[in-house]
């Protein structure tokens, strides 16, 4: 079995983006959208910012009062959108609850949109050319691109359908000819989750619930790729039972310590494509 961890493998594509930004004749802007006060999201700004700037990317926080209307956010995103200086634009999560978030990243320019949300950005990737993708998804494929093992034709099982990993993750790993399966709550439902997961050769699991993939069900010699986060007491561990799926798989992410580490930076990534393909 081997580990398969995200930090070496951000930190090759950091020094990728370090090259790239040396094209640029100024360093790329990143403008980041807080929403009134959160814990949560204060320590996500706070390690993106010390990723951008460890990067050369300037790092502009915005922080609005928790007061703020769509409308007045709307307004605020679109200054961003006409801001020639600005590359790419980030809303933090969660946002107030009179603010919905899928109708308000649609008022970001998709050539700034660096999460990869805008449905412009999503079209592209069931045509095929995703321009910016979609952090933890591009993160899962470059994981796998790591192990070396080539996707095509192999039984790909995808837990998880949100909009966020599941969905364009699944359009990704066809654009490179896996088969497909994509599992979710009613899979569950109908008792047919472990079937899929037990003939899996490369499993990727983004629900949020510890322990849900009873270890003794890997495949021998499968590829798991352990998206979820969850805290359980003082720990945060993944979706997979790691200790027993560890036995079987040939590679396993670490939670924490395998997705994680890399989507911050393919959120940078995006930052300087976007620099590059705005000059
Ligand atoms: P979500 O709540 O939007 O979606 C959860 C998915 O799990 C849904 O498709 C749902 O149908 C499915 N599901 C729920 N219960 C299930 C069950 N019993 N059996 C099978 N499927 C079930 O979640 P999300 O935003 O996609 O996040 C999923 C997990 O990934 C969370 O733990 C989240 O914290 C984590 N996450 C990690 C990163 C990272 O950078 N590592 C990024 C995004 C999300």
């Amino acid at each position: 079995m081997k580990l398969l961890e995200g930090k070496p493998v951000a930190e090759k594509i950091k020094e990728q983006i370090r090259q790239r930004i040396k094209s640029l004749d100024r360093a790329p802007v990143l403008a980041s959208v807080m929403v009134g006060e959160n814990a949560g999201a204060a320590a996500y700004v706070k390690s993106q910012q010390k990723t951008a700037e460890g990067l050369g990317i300037e790092y502009r926080l915005h922080t609005l009062p928790q007061e703020t209307t769509e409308d007045r956010l709307t307004a605020f995103i679109r200054d961003l959108n006409a801001d020639a200086r600005v590359n790419g634009i980030i809303i933090q999560m969660p946002l107030p609850g009179h603010i919905d978030y899928k109708k308000i990243s649609q008022f970001i320019s998709p050539e700034k949109d660096i999460e990869g949300m805008h449905p412009a950005n999503m079209g592209k990737i069931v045509f095929g050319k995703a321009a910016m993708l979609p952090c933890t998804p591009a993160a899962v494929m470059e994981l796998l691109k790591e192990t070396g093992i080539d996707v095509y034709g192999k039984e790909v099982v995808v837990v998880g359908h949100s909009e966020i990993v599941g969905k364009p993750l699944a359009l990704l790993l066809l654009e490179k000819l896996a088969t497909v399966t994509v599992c979710h709550i009613g899979t569950s439902k109908a008792q047919k989750l472990e079937e899929h997961v037990a003939r899996a050769e490369v499993l990727i699991v983004a629900v949020g619930k510890a322990g849900l993939i009873k270890g003794t069900l890997i495949k021998e010699g499968a590829v798991v790729i352990d998206v979820g986060i969850n805290r359980v007491g003082d720990k945060i561990v993944g979706d997979v039972e790691f200790e027993e799926a560890a036995k079987r798989a040939s590679w396993i992410t670490p939670v924490p310590g395998g997705v994680g580490p890399l989507t911050v930076t393919m959120l940078m990534r995006n930052v300087v494509e976007a620099a590059v393909s705005q000059r």
